[in-house]
């Protein structure tokens, strides 16, 4: 070997669940190339080739030079990934201690972690031949098709795409004939997109907005004079409004600044928050491309909104949690809409917080990010009050509507009909007799939770999970909603033999039948995951709702959040006590966040709204602090308890999960697992378990859970990087299936 010629190493994160980087040589062909962070590569790993990514680019490595492998071939010319999300991907690798491979996989759109998708799109163009400048049009006066085609194509020397010679009726046939005579010739180029105006940006004229609407734009943007320029630099902003109080106005005036300097906003909202209403809205303001990415669209059309973004031609980008990643050649402003949402959270594999990355991406860029919400997480109240993030509270709903009014209904011993309490029945056929629409919220689908047997107490539950199974009678069926088990009902118990089996409690399904016995003359719109299976669905039961006639809305937390009903008057919320006393450390708090989200459904336009919510518990801190409609009332209640037993935002926390087909062999494991983290010297961070799982056999597997915790951020990271590779020559780690869960929200 040249001693003088530097080696080069390839790093790559490959696609594998191992929590390291892999080295590689250049290919064997010896071409010279310009290798660069963020290259996709054709490597091979065990016996197969697959796609990674090249990190970094080294000229040595401790490993032997004679061990590695070359790479098969680099995929493209240039990089996959800007800096920034190389960038970005190497802190989730580090922060969530997980495998590069698979932070970069979901970083990747799907469609570019095949081989064959090429980076860039080229594109069918034709182009006018030299032969075809001489020529004479009259020659081909008997075609009168290729004299009109060969015309346009001479106004274009660079050329039509196909497409484009489509929508001018320029067929191919016309094209071909051009061809075989030498007069035009078809060219594979690369897709060029075009920019928008940044001259007029709008479509529609804006509200004027609220003092307090203005002062958040203002500080967003950093300009104190709506004229002055604004220098859009990072920091974190807590936009805290109650419902209705126009955070997405906000939003609107903010990114119009940002179009209007040519750069490019990043909306993320909930999983179930991005709606036909929702994307409408800013495409009815903005006069440039505002593209989505839902879960709806094929891998090629993913890629293709990847591509316009990465190419700086999308201005508006709307997605839910993995389009974090989705790079932007002018990045301007991130917005994250309900920021509290549990669905920012991905609860398997590489399990990120989205909302925490966007917010490192957003330093990263060195542009503002907006958390909007109103009902903040205590997370970002804590980082506020700390000063890391700036609140900007939006206190009054806008436009002159009112905060609903909180009514507790005390449904001990209340007097029921169709399982309905009287007071409440009536409260419905008065709204409805005014013409106004009502909206009943129960967070279970299906007819009842529990089928049982009257006679001797037996109740139908999952054979693969601690749970009861779901009756459904539409079709009839037991389900369970924890691993999707299904099963026919028998018409007797297999305890007694009895027929006197019954569903006991309420879903969605049941409550449609009691509403429609008791009001049979309005209209009873379901809206739940069981109703809105067929695509479109969900858009055609909205589209009725919003005719404004009156009727009866029945809904799953599908509709708790960001949809605007103006004409619902009446809220009602049902049967929400099972969230006051769950185990989990944050069943509170993300109770108090979907009651009052979905009360802000009521009353959002002229019409007062009215709350009614049914409790066995009446007392409960929750709703009385609520029964305000105060959230900060809630927080201070809630908050003192946290602080008390250092949990999040007091302290930080990591979840180590295991799971195997027996109980003894998962919690062996963690106390193994345990056992090596008390041989480290790191006294201050606490191990508490190993503890079953809140259900602890789920889907056939029983589950354990060990919860790290410190006072310290730094420290807790350091105790998990110790401990990692203490963990995996463990002889049962082969026994288990675990993970780790940094941050963890949902404690299940
Ligand atoms: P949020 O996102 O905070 O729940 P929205 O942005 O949906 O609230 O606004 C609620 C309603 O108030 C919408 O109909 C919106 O058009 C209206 N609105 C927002 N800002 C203003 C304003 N400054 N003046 C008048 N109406 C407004
Ligand atoms: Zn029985
Ligand atoms: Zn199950």
């Amino acid at each position: 070997m040249n001693t003088h010629s530097p080696l080069t190493i390839l790093r790559v994160a490959v696609p594998s669940p191992l929590r390291r980087f892999f080295d590689y040589l250049p290919p064997k062909d010896g071409k010279l190339q310009a290798y660069e962070p963020g290259m996709r590569a054709l490597v091979p790993f065990g016996k197969r080739n697959v796609v990674g990514v090249i990190t970094a680019i080294l000229s040595h490595t401790d490993i032997a030079v004679n061990k590695l492998k070359p790479i098969k071939r680099l995929l493209d010319e240039q990089p996959a990934l800007p800096p920034s999300i190389l960038t970005l991907c190497n802190w989730g690798i580090q922060y969530y201690h997980h495998s590069p491979g698979d932070v970069f996989k979901n970083a990747l759109p799907l469609a570019l972690r095949n081989e064959s998708t090429p980076l860039i799109e080229l594109v069918d163009t034709w182009q006018i031949s030299t032969k075809s400048r001489l020529i004479e049009l009259a020659s081909l006066s008997r075609a009168p098709k290729q004299v009109n085609a060969l015309t346009t194509l001479r106004n274009h020397p660079n050329g039509l795409t196909q497409t484009l010679l489509a929508g001018l009726d320029i067929k191919s046939p016309t094209l071909k004939a051009l061809r075989d005579k030498g007069l035009v010739e078809l060219h594979k180029k690369e897709q060029s997109y075009a920019n928008w105006a940044t001259d007029s940006v709008l479509r529609e004229t804006c509200l004027t907005l609220n003092e307090q609407q203005q002062h958040a734009v203002n500080t967003v943007l950093n300009t104190d004079q709506p004229d002055n320029d604004s220098k859009l630099s990072f920091a974190t902003f807590l936009l805290n409004g109650v419902t209705g109080s126009g955070k997405t106005e906000v939003y609107l005036q903010t990114i119009e600044h940002v179009l209007k300097a040519g750069k490019q906003a990043l909306v993320l909202v909930p999983e179930i928050g991005l709606t036909p209403q929702t994307l409408h809205r800013f495409q009815q303001r903005f006069n440039v491309p505002v593209l989505a990415l839902h879960s709806n669209l094929t891998a090629n059309q993913r890629l293709s909104v990847w591509r316009q973004a990465n190419a700086g031609s999308a201005a508006i980008i709307i997605g839910t949690r993995s389009a974090l990643f989705t790079p932007m050649k002018h990045p301007g402003l991130i917005i994250i809409d309900e920021e509290h949402d549990l669905s920012y959270k991905q609860q398997d594999g590489f399990r990120y917080s989205a909302r925490d990355m966007a917010i490192v991406r957003a330093k990263i860029e060195d542009i503002p990010i907006i958390l909007g919400t109103a009902t903040p997480s205590f997370e970002s109240l804590h980082n506020a009050k700390e000063g890391r993030y700036y609140a900007l509270p939006l206190t009054q709903r806008a436009g002159g509507a009112k905060l609903p009014t909180f009514e507790i209904t005390d449904l001990r011993k209340a007097e029921l009909k169709n399982g309905l309490c009287k007071t409440l029945i009536r409260s419905m056929k008065h709204e409805l007799k005014q013409g106004n629409q009502i909206l009943f919220f129960l967070n279970r689908r299906g007819y009842s939770p529990v089928l049982m047997c009257h006679d001797c107490g037996w109740n139908a539950t999952c054979v693969m999970c601690d749970a009861r199974m779901t009756y459904h009678r539409q079709p009839t069926h037991l389900h369970c909603h924890h691993c999707d088990y299904q099963s026919r009902i028998n018409q007797h118990c297999p305890e007694c033999n009895s027929t006197d089996l019954r569903a006991i409690g309420q879903g969605t399904e049941r409550v449609d039948e009691n509403l429609s016995e008791l009001f049979p003359k309005t209209r009873i719109i379901r809206i739940d995951r069981d109703t809105t299976r067929r695509k479109e669905a969900l858009e055609n039961h909205l589209k009725q709702v919003n005719t404004g006639e009156p009727c009866i809305l029945i809904g799953t937390q599908m509709l708790a959040k960001g949809h605007h009903f103006p004409h619902v008057t009446l809220v009602v919320i049902s049967d929400i006590d099972s969230g006051l006393f769950a185990s989990d450390f944050r069943a509170t708090e993300h109770t108090a966040q979907l009651i009052l989200q979905v009360a802000g459904r009521a009353g959002r336009a002229e019409k007062p709204g009215k709350v009614i919510l049914q409790s066995h518990n009446p007392e409960h801190m929750v709703l009385q602090s609520l029964q305000q409609q105060n959230y900060s009332a809630f927080i201070q209640h809630a908050l003192p308890e946290r602080q008390l037993t250092g949990l999040p935002p007091y302290g930080y926390i990591a979840m180590l999960r295991a799971e195997a087909a027996h109980a003894d062999i998962a919690s062996r494991f963690l106390e193994q697992v345990v056992e090596q983290f008390n041989n480290m010297t790191s006294q201050t961070v606490e191990a508490w378990g190993p503890v079953p799982a809140l259900m602890m056999r789920k889907a056939g597997r029983f589950r354990y859970q060990v919860m790290l915790r410190s006072n310290n951020r730094l420290f807790l990271h350091k105790a998990i990087a110790e401990l990692l590779p203490r963990i995996e020559p463990l002889p049962d780690s082969r026994k288990v299936r675990w993970h780790l869960d940094v941050d963890p929200v949902q404690l299940d």
